[in-house]
């Protein structure tokens, strides 16, 4: 860990040489936005390297035939968990079980924390990227609309299959999604246009739509639908992407989720590799 440091140390002295105490470089670089793991011992904690992009297989599983959309890191509970980079708690709660519309029960996450990081200078066109830390203590750090820093402890990994690790084995399930938090994301529309394609049309209370759809942000947390050919608009929460407005649980369940369709694993960073390319250097400060 020291080589990084002192190459850092080194670079600053033989800049600093040639330069009087007042005086700036001619061109200050423009600040990067870096990242760090959020556990000490995070690779090493990886097994299976943290099952990003798995498929699951398993009959029991409840999560059969989805993808891992996370990394699981099995460190023991009570490990301090730090924010990757500078941002915005955009979620820091209990999160809820809830039933969708076939009846299906999707089991909370125990305590979960999301926090949106502005990209300065975009990364691969991305602006905005999310962390998501899931499966921790009751003793959450943070609240919803705080500003944090790279490296500031968040929380905890909840304890052993605990009420408020949501009962799993103890580990942290961590995902980076891309873009903002609030977002029409490409799944959530592919979902609503397969729907207004489909043979039944895409329902929401007595309104069907049907063909082709325009897709509008209402507020952060909705979006407003209209069918191009007959105008009408139907209102659904981007907090649920789903087609079934009226199960909607009042939380981000589809965005914390641990598992998604082959065709939301795109929306989802290999955590690992994208910290590691876009890493922090090493500094005395954490
Ligand atoms: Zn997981």
């Amino acid at each position: 860990m020291s080589g990084p440091w002192i190459a850092l140390v080194v670079c600053a002295a033989v800049a600093g040489a040639s330069l009087s105490r007042d005086e700036k470089p001619p061109s200050a670089p423009v600040a990067k936005t870096t990242f760090v793991l959020p556990c000490e011992g995070y690779m090493r904690a990886l097994e299976r390297g943290g099952n990003f992009g798995l498929f699951v297989t398993g009959e029991k599983s409840p999560f059969k035939n989805s993808y891992h959309l996370a990394e699981d890191v099995w460190l023991k509970g009570g490990t301090p968990v730090h924010a990757i980079g500078d941002g915005i708690v955009r979620y820091s709660d209990f999160s809820p079980t809830w039933t969708d519309k076939a009846g299906v029960v999707h089991w909370n996450l125990g305590n979960v924390i999301v926090i949106e990081h502005a990209l300065k200078p975009p990364i691969d066109d991305l602006d905005a990227v999310c962390s998501f830390y899931v499966h921790l203590a009751a003793d959450r750090r943070v609240k919803t609309g705080d500003r944090v820093e790279r490296g500031q402890i968040i929380g905890r990994i909840g304890a052993d299959k605990s009420a408020e690790n949501g009962r799993y084995p103890a580990h942290l399930h961590f995902g980076i999604h891309r873009g903002p938090y609030f977002q029409i994301s490409p799944a959530f529309e592919r979902d609503v246009r397969r729907a207004a394609a489909s043979k039944d049309g895409l329902r929401a209370g007595p309104d069907v739509l049907r063909g082709e759809l325009k897709f509008r942000l209402n507020g952060e947390s909705s979006v407003l639908v209209t069918s191009v050919e007959s105008g009408t608009s139907i209102l659904l929460s981007l907090l649920v992407g789903s087609t079934a407005p009226e199960n909607a649980p009042a939380d981000i369940m589809n965005w914390c989720q641990g598992y998604g369709p082959q065709d939301m694993l795109a929306e989802w960073l290999e955590p690992s590799a994208f910290i590691a390319a876009h890493a922090a250097p090493v500094s005395k400060s954490r």
